[in-house]
C-alpha cells in the first residue's frame, strides 16, 4: 500500500513479563469518578452516569522505566490525576455488567495529565475540554498486568507523591463506577477495540507541578511509576 504520508507510530506500552507490548488504540478517560475529587472541583457526586473524554493514542507515554513529561503550552496550572488505567483485550459493544471484565487485558498505574485552567474555563464557558485533556504527552502508563496474571483488583491503595511529598491517597475501592460498570456504559456508546484504555478517574488531591517536581504513582499490586516534569 503506498501511503501519501508518512503514517502515525503505533503507540505501544510495557507488558509485566512477556516480551509483547500492548498497542494503544483509543484513551477513554472517566470523568469525576470518586466523590470526593468530584467535590473538590466544586461537583455534586451524586451516582449520575459516568460521562467520558478522550485523549490521542499519542498522550501515551510509556512509564515502565523512570519517564520524563514536558510541561505543556498554555497552561499555568498542570496538574496531576493518578489513575487505575484498564486496557482492553477484547471488543465488544453493549457489553453487559457481569460480562464486563471479560474484555479486560490487564491493569496499569497512569496519570491523566491535566492543563487545569484550560479546562476550567471550557467547562465554565460550555466548550468542549479537549485541549485542558487531549494533548500529546498527556498519559504516562506504567507497564501493564495481565488480568491472567493477576486477576481483577477491585481495592487497594491508590496514591501519587510529589518530590517525596503526599499528595492523593484512596482506595480503588471507592471508584463510584467500577471498572465492569465503566466499561458497560462505554460499550454502550462505542464498540470496544482490543488496544483501547481506559482510564478510570481520579482521587481527590489533584493539584499543581512544575517544572523538576517528580511524580511517583502506586496502586497496590501494580508497579509504581515515576514520572518528572522537565522543562
Ligand atoms: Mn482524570
Amino acid at each position: 500500500m503506498n501511503l501519501a504520508v508518512a503514517a502515525p507510530r503505533v503507540h505501544t506500552l510495557s507488558v509485566a513479563g512477556r516480551e509483547e507490548r500492548f498497542p494503544v488504540n483509543r484513551v477513554f478517560c472517566v470523568g469525576r469518578n470518586y466523590a470526593a475529587h468530584a467535590r473538590e472541583m466544586g461537583k455534586d457526586p451524586d451516582r449520575e452516569p459516568p460521562f467520558f473524554f478522550m485523549k490521542p493514542a499519542h498522550a501515551v507515554v510509556d512509564a515502565a522505566q523512570p519517564a520524563t513529561v514536558p510541561y505543556p503550552s498554555m497552561t499555568r496550572n498542570y496538574h496531576h490525576e493518578i489513575e487505575l488505567v484498564v486496557a482492553i483485550g477484547a471488543g465488544g459493544r453493549d457489553i453487559p455488567v457481569d460480562k464486563a471484565l471479560d474484555l479486560v487485558y490487564g491493569y496499569a498505574v497512569g496519570l491523566d495529565m491535566t492543563r487545569r485552567d484550560v479546562q476550567l474555563e471550557a467547562r465554565d464557558k460550555g466548550r468542549p475540554w479537549e485541549f485542558g485533556k487531549s494533548f500529546a504527552l498527556s498519559a504516562p502508563i506504567g507497564r501493564i498486568h495481565r488480568s491472567a496474571d493477576i486477576g481483577h483488583p477491585k481495592s487497594g491503595a491508590i496514591t501519587l507523591t510529589v518530590n517525596g511529598q503526599p499528595r492523593q491517597s484512596s482506595d480503588i475501592d471507592k471508584l463510584i463506577w467500577s471498572v465492569a460498570e465503566c466499561i458497560a456504559h462505554l460499550s454502550a456508546y462505542e464498540a470496544l477495540e482490543p488496544g483501547d484504555l481506559i482510564m478510570t478517574g481520579t482521587p481527590e488531591g489533584v493539584n499543581a507541578v512544575v517544572a523538576g517536581d517528580t511524580m511517583v504513582g502506586a496502586i497496590a499490586g501494580l508497579e509504581p511509576i515515576e514520572v518528572k516534569v522537565t522543562p
